[in-house]
């Protein structure tokens, strides 16, 4: 190769690149934002998780409004990530939003998600996922209630509640 073509060669896959990293910055191959996130293979996946989990959560698919878990949940609870158990979601900042999917106006901290830029079927949706494992947990749109005026719109069947930390148990009757 003489001179020119290196050149032009060299500016080819500059220009590559920085078109390769607009299209996937923060798209569906960004790497979980957490210091403590968990990486696996699809088979290690597919070995751990349900086929309905691994259906959303890996294959981003959205379970049917009405027929998940916790959609119509209102008692007290902290909602985990059924993948790598981080904590996402708190009952008391959850609202029913009529959708059939389990909602929140925020999550438990700003570090427990990451949010991206969804164009798939047809509309300009945020997608959202765990900021620990990578899996997609749903959608936010701006149109939920005060104060955030956010609302998380959130598969159910990937999450799994647990008792709020330091809440007394209910009493059971033997
Ligand atoms: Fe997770």
């Amino acid at each position: 190769m003489n001179k020119t073509s290196i050149a032009v060669f060299a500016v080819l896959a500059v220009f590559f690149f920085a078109v390769y990293r607009t299209a996937f910055a923060g798209g569906e191959n960004a790497p979980p934002s957490r210091s403590d996130r968990v990486v696996k293979t699809d088979a290690e996946w597919k070995q751990q998780l349900t086929a309905e989990q691994y259906r959303i959560l890996r294959d981003k698919g959205t379970e049917r409004a009405f027929t998940g878990k916790y959609w119509d949940s209102k008692e007290p609870g902290v909602y985990v990530c059924a993948a790598c158990g981080l904590e996402l979601f708190h009952s008391d900042q959850k609202f029913d939003s009529g959708t059939g999917w389990p909602s929140w106006f925020k999550p438990i901290a700003d570090d427990r998600i990451d949010e991206h830029s969804d164009v798939s079927y047809g509309m300009i949706r945020t997608e959202v996922t765990c900021a620990r494992c990578g899996g997609h947990l749903g959608h936010v749109f701006n149109d939920g209630p005060k104060p955030t005026g956010m609302r998380y719109c959130i598969n159910g069947n990937v999450l799994e509640k647990k008792p709020v930390p330091g809440a007394k148990a209910e009493e059971k009757h033997e």
